[in-house]
């Protein structure tokens, strides 16, 4: 189908792109263009060309479907259609309506003129794929705009709005009226003016142009934390100084190596993973919603009272219910102080707090969530405290309410058995802080209607959150996985490493906290208690000395000034304790292990393969729907690094095979546990096929 329009308004062609949502360059349209501009050419009554997009969009650049496909590559590509353009022996003007990005912006520099309606927006976001504008972004944009103002653009993937370029060559009029009507006016002005200027001609000047490349080239370096996208758009935009056609290949030179980075493979698949997240088989776009315009929740401890504000910041009224009215007092106390800290950095005003505050109305009793549509439950952990919540839920709620649990690791399924309406019942699963954190796991339970997984689904967006569906099992996706990970980072404490050098290795790596910093920041007590039960269900498992001796000791984390480390009072500063060292050392001795210095390498491998082993296992046993929602959880909910894309993903670049090699290797090692290695059976096919986990 052709996604394009030819019309001719008398002296004057438009070419009309209408390829919804964005009016992606896919290779249709891409043709459909080029016909365009044949025609035009034709024609002997045409003297002018018009480009012109929809009202919501001109173009938001690269169809995205067609990255790693044949289509990318067939004629004509994007850069071949772009000097099609500017080699038009009749003018071709770009009319821009509200947004131009990335190829979208790149098809119009290649046109002669740009004439955009008010509030119309430019971006280049390339950057944020690992990638830069491939099709001579980086050498038109700096000539027209000049080059500091098109290097922050290109560097940052930022928007820009059309009046902040107002003093530029960017775009030659801006049209106040209907802008079609407008652009035809505007055509008709140059239709004679030949040849049709073009932006390559133009000269990129720069006082001490090279001292600015300098200081923008080190600012990139440092900004990018190892990204190679960011400085190779320093390069590109500096090569725009010089010859345009030896500009444009060092551009192109840039790009196809960035194409390739690993880099650029994790963000472009951390990118479709979020949008993949949600997409449920058997939950389609037909599927029934509830509305949801009321909401509660019962608990306003840690979770509660950041969940309520949740609700507020989306401007869902929502009642905050506690039974205990000093834990009441605490959270809206909590909710306050938090808001209170947003207003000091600026980001909220006084009538944002106002109009939040105003959303959120405390309760002691639980007949109150009566008109609520969902009923969100963050009290304690225990299943007894969830019956009773569950029981009288299901007695006050109005019928048709999505009853919802925020449990880390009891079962949903039985949770919802203590309700006369388990289809109405599901996990959502927040992370602390639950206002800040954008992962939200739903957990589907056995019972959960698709009307109600559909809804949650909904509302993670509502939320402003990537919700990801975990099926029922201990710690769902996110934290059934963390366990075998965090066993790994005991033992090696056990074996030989201090909490310094874990944390050190894993966070070179690229996590955003080692783990023994994040159970500081969780509580030592919190994880203490599941291990608890994980011992009395399992009483043969082994245990984690270390981390149980700690919380023996009182050393709960930052909230006890020790745990892993010692804090300061206020203080997020983590220093090495030698107390700790001593614990640690002790336990060794007592349990006969001779130390051994261990490096960086087997820290995180032992670390990282124990997180993708247990994920292949999720996948395998459904409680995952893909291998890139493991991903989004790992990448969103628990600070692992982009630039490996997600353990699936890591597991995928090393290949299977390297990892389950390394993992007989640890196998051998009486002290890491060597039950633990048994390769998913998953991982072991997979391998066997020469295949990947995200594939
Ligand atoms: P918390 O101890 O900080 O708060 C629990 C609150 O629930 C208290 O204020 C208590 O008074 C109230 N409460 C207890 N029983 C109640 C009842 N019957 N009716 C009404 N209120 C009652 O706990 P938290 O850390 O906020 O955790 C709440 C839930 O969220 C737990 O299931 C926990 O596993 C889960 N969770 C916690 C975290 C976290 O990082 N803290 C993260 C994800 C999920």
């Amino acid at each position: 189908m052709n996604p394009t329009r030819y019309q001719v308004h008398g002296d004057v062609a438009v070419i009309t792109m209408d390829n919804p949502p964005v009016n992606g360059l896919g290779l249709d349209l891409r043709r459909g263009v080029s016909e365009g501009i044949e025609a035009a050419q034709a024609d002997g009554q045409v003297h002018a060309v018009i480009i012109i997009g929809t009202a919501n969009c001109f173009s938001g650049g690269a169809d995205i479907k067609e990255f790693g496909t044949a289509k990318v590559s067939a004629a004509p590509t994007l850069r071949t259609l772009v000097s099609e353009l500017e080699g038009s022996s009749k003018p071709i003007i770009a009319a821009i309506g509200a947004l131009a990005m990335g190829g979208g912006l790149e098809l119009a520099l290649g046109c002669h003129y740009r004439v955009a309606a008010a509030g119309a927006r430019i971006a280049f976001p390339e950057v944020k794929l690992g990638l830069l504008p491939g099709a001579g972004g980086t050498q038109r944009l700096p000539r027209l705009i000049g080059l500091e103002r098109a290097l922050n653009m290109i560097v940052s993937g930022r928007t820009v709005s059309s009046e902040q370029l107002a003093d530029t060559r960017l775009f030659d009029r801006m049209i106040a009226g209907e802008l079609l009507e407008g652009a035809i006016g505007f055509a008709r002005e140059v239709a004679r003016v030949r040849p049709p200027p073009r932006v390559r001609d133009l000269k990129v000047r720069y006082p001490d142009a090279e001292g600015f490349l300098g200081i923008a080239m080190s600012a990139a370096a440092t900004a990018a934390k190892g990204f190679p996208a960011p400085p190779a758009c320093v390069t590109a935009v500096a090569a725009s100084l010089g010859d345009f056609d030896a500009g444009l290949a060092k551009e192109r030179e840039l790009f196809e190596k960035l194409v390739r980075s690993p880099e650029s493979g994790a963000l472009r698949h951390a990118f479709f993973a979020e949008r993949a997240a949600g997409k449920i088989p058997d939950v389609g776009a037909d599927t029934q919603t509830r509305e949801i315009r009321q909401a509660a929740v019962i608990g306003a401890g840690t979770m509660g009272s950041a969940i309520a504000m949740t609700f507020a910041n989306a401007g869902i009224p929502v009642t905050l219910v506690d039974t205990n009215e000093a834990g009441l007092n605490k959270g809206l106390a909590a909710v306050r102080r938090n808001y209170d800290g947003s207003i000091k950095k600026g980001r909220l005003s006084e009538a944002g707090l106002a109009q939040r505050l105003q959303l959120i109305t405390g309760t002691l009793s639980l007949r109150d969530v009566a008109a609520a549509d969902i009923i969100i439950e963050a009290a304690f952990e225990d299943m007894d405290v969830k019956r009773k919540v569950f029981q009288e839920l299901d007695a006050s709620a109005k019928p048709g309410a999505i009853l919802a649990t925020n449990t880390s690791t009891l079962n949903v399924d039985t949770i919802a058995g203590f309700t006369r309406r388990p289809a109405d019942v599901l996990g959502t699963h927040f992370f602390s802080p639950a206002n800040v954190m954008r992962l939200l796991e739903i957990v589907r339970g056995k019972a959960t209607s698709k009307e109600v997984l559909a809804t949650g689904l909904k509302l993670a967006k509502t939320l402003n959150k990537i919700g990801v569906v975990s099926g029922v099992c201990d710690g769902f996706i996110g934290n059934r996985m963390l366990h075998p990970y965090l066993r790994q980072a005991e033992l090696l404490l056990q074996e030989g490493c201090l909490p310094r050098q874990v944390d050190g290795a894993l966070e070179r790596f690229g996590f955003a906290m080692g783990p023994c910093r994040m159970n500081d920041l969780a509580g030592n007590d919190v994880s203490g208690l599941i291990r608890k039960r994980h011992y009395a269900e399992q009483p043969n498992a082994p245990r984690s000395k270390v981390a149980d001796r700690l919380v023996e000791l009182g050393r709960f984390g930052q909230k006890t000034g020790k745990g892993y480390y010692r804090y300061e009072p206020g203080s997020r500063e983590a220093s090495t304790d030698p107390d700790v060292e001593r614990v640690i050392v002790e336990i060794s001795q007592a349990a006969g292990i001779t130390r051994r210095p261990i490096g960086d390498e087997e820290i995180v491998q032992r670390c990282v393969f124990a997180l993708i082993n247990e994920g292949a296992k999720i996948l395998e046993e459904g409680i995952a729907l893909r291998a890139s929602d493991i991903d989004v959880v790992y990448l969103t909910g628990y600070g692992f690094p982009l630039i490996h894309g997600g353990p699936m993903f890591y597991a995928d670049t090393i290949g299977l095979h390297t990892v389950l090699r390394l993992m007989r290797r640890f196998a051998a090692n009486p002290l890491s546990d060597p039950g633990s290695w048994t390769p998913a059976p998953l991982l072991a096919r997979l391998a066997a096929d020469g295949k990947g986990l995200t594939s």
